[in-house]
């Protein structure tokens, strides 16, 4: 960690004194891979830069939940409350709702659209696959309640067809609604947290919503990483 750590404080004062100084918002990252005490060290060190705000590094890579959320919960206790936190790499519906339970503010990750080119897509109960023979006479959008060009224009039935006829509108039309969903999801949070009911929120959107389960998470994500050969 040592590296990192020189690294981020070359990277502060570099850019510190420039015209992008305020412009662009520079974080610092914390580091620590699983390792309780590597954490608090990369969190103390990394703070102690008077960064823009502080990122999570580091998870979303292979781990379980629970060690992520382990891990992300101690971090952000040693965070700055000023300050804003990004969890990277993460995720799926359920891990930003307890990202953001934990202390988290912004995530970025590739799952909206790697999912939605494979056909699945996210709803208020779960993820589903559109190919699913269920949805072919579904003559009403997938989610009547998701406002995105895909749910205003298409029927359920109609998006199954576009995939099983390999029409490239389908993949495109899946990532839509899907970064739509997440984006939607953190609309509803803040409002929760605004209007003070989070926990409600939480507690509702995670009694309704079933996860994918670790072991076809796994199975999806090494394909895809197989398939670009990384
Ligand atoms: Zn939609």
């Amino acid at each position: 960690m040592d590296r990192t750590h020189r690294w981020a404080r070359v990277c502060y004062d570099t850019h510190a004194p420039t015209a992008y100084s305020g412009v662009q918002a520079l974080f610092g990252i914390v580091q620590g891979g699983t390792i309780p005490e590597f954490r608090d060290e990369s969190t103390e060190l990394v703070t102690s830069i008077p960064f823009d705000g502080y990122a999570i590094g580091g998870l979303a890579v292979g781990e379980t939940k629970e060690e992520m959320h382990r891990i992300t919960r101690q971090v952000c206790e040693g965070l700055p409350s000023d300050k804003p936190r990004y969890l990277m790499g993460v995720g799926s519906p359920e891990d930003l709702v307890n990202g953001v339970a934990l202390g988290v503010d912004m995530f970025d990750c590739v799952l909206p659209t790697r999912v939605a080119r494979n056909g699945a897509l996210f709803t208020p109960t779960g993820r589903i696959n559109i190919a699913n023979r269920r949805y072919g006479d579904q003559d009403v959008p997938l989610d009547e309640t998701c406002d995105c060009y895909a749910c205003q224009h298409y029927s359920a039935a109609y998006l199954r067809h576009l995939f099983k006829a390999g029409e490239m509108l389908g993949p495109r039309m899946a990532s839509v609604h899907n970064l739509r969903f997440v984006l939607r999801l953190m609309e509803q949070m803040r409002d929760a947290i605004a209007g003070g009911r989070f926990v409600e929120f939480r507690d509702r959107f995670l009694g309704a919503y079933q996860p994918t389960d670790e072991q076809s998470r796994q199975t999806q994500k090494h394909r895809w990483i197989r398939e670009r050969g990384v």
